[in-house]
């Protein structure tokens, strides 16, 4: 029986062509939903490697098949390919030759992993008591995201356990971050637009001010985490965005407000819903001005199923020692991994990239975003452990 030390060996003498792909990828990178090249760069991979691929799968992702040469479970592991909006100005040598569009959240990172893995994986696949599904997805950067739709298109079809990393650069190179249950948050966003009745700036008598409506819309909503959800139970809600008026002297006509609110919880997240629309009707309403409420629901949170955790927990640490494998709090953002995990047993994890000797210390969908590479050798350790856990 192929032994782990020796897939771990396979994978680090393949970690030098993980970089030059995690490179290439990061110099040419492509917006959610406009992803062409990389999908297809991702499908030849897998094609050389043998595996059964699928392509344009729910729009443009990619399902990959590797078949054990015995009968048993099949595993998936997934990695997200879109990039953002954001201009790449780290100086590497590596840095995104495409303006304005930048792998600021380190997709690129997941994506040489999993084509990593799959190599090794498929030398030994006459071993493997099981398949391996491998999903990588477009879009997760943006609603609705692609999940959504590859799972609509079977990706998850005969998948028994599904499993995903992010890499983080907030986490020290080296270590692990687990969270059983709740993880990431749920993302739903607004938008509000007040009508109310221009004029001029000297005759607010006749006008319906809807720069004053909206100030107070934006206070009073401030009771809505504060007063109507409990405080055990975590909730954001935050106005981003104010827009109204050019003038000195004029009253406008209307006013945007646009927002977004996180939870865990579906039914915090359903009441956080309702109470906002209640808060801004009647505010509205006391000032004779009109709301039109657009709610825009996003991601579900990320719960992570207790067992498949406490297996990656298991698993990671004789890769790293059990002082580097960390219960990590959950964070109030999003992802669509969510989605997998309501529909298969699984649990995502975050693998630290951060590393100040490589500048990379800055936040995800920073300019200067950067991880230790080497978060890919980790990463793939576990892909690797898990995948022989359940097929070897
Ligand atoms: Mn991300």
């Amino acid at each position: 029986m192929e032994r782990l030390d020796s897939l771990f060996q396979r994978l680090e003498q393949y970690y030098p062509d993980m970089v030059r792909l995690r490179r290439e990828l990061h110099m040419y990178p492509e917006l959610s939903f406009q992803e062409v090249n990389t999908p297809k760069k991702i499908a030849e991979f897998h094609k050389q490697l043998g595996l059964e691929v699928r392509t344009a799968v729910g729009g443009r992702g990619v399902v990959a098949t590797l078949r054990g040469g015995k009968p048993g479970p099949t595993v998936a592991l997934r990695a997200d390919f879109d990039a953002l909006p954001i201009q790449d100005e780290k100086e590497v040598e590596y840095k995104s030759r495409i303006p304005g569009v930048m792998h600021a959240c380190g997709h690129d990172i997941h994506t040489a992993t999993l084509i990593g893995v799959a190599r090794v994986l498929s030398e030994v696949k006459d071993q493997l008591q099981g398949n391996i599904v491998f999903i990588h997805q477009f879009a997760e950067e943006v609603f609705p995201g692609g999940a959504k739709p590859m799972i609509e298109d079977g990706c998850l079809d005969g998948v028994d356990f599904i499993y995903g990393y992010h890499v983080w650069s907030d986490i020290p190179f080296g270590e692990i971050g687990l969270a059983e249950g709740y993880m990431m948050a749920a993302v739903d966003d607004f938008i509000l637009t007040i009508k109310g009745k221009g004029g001029h700036g000297a005759t607010p008598h006749v006008t319906i001010d809807p720069i004053v409506v909206g100030s107070q819309v934006v206070v009073n909503l401030q009771q809505v985490v504060s007063r109507q959800v409990d405080p055990l139970k975590p909730a954001v809600l935050t106005v981003g965005s104010f827009v109204s008026g050019n003038a000195f002297n004029v009253i406008p006509g209307t006013a945007q407000l646009k927002g977004t609110t996180r939870s865990f919880d579906e039914d915090v997240r359903e009441s956080l819903g309702n109470s906002m629309q209640q808060i801004i009707l009647a505010t509205c309403i006391a000032s004779g001005a009109i709301a039109d409420i657009k709610f825009m629901k996003g991601y579900p949170a990320v719960h992570n199923h207790a067992e498949e955790t406490k297996r990656i927990e298991k698993l990671a640490v004789p890769i790293l020692g059990a002082h580097k494998v960390k219960q990590m709090t959950p964070i109030m953002a999003g992802e669509d991994f969510s989605y997998y995990l309501q529909k298969v047993p699984g649990t995502f994890f975050f693998v630290g990239g951060g590393n100040p000797e490589l500048d990379a210390v800055y936040p995800h969908h920073h300019a200067k975003f950067d991880v230790d590479e080497r978060a890919m050798l980790i990463g793939g350790k576990v892909f690797l452990s898990v995948v022989a856990d359940h097929l070897l």
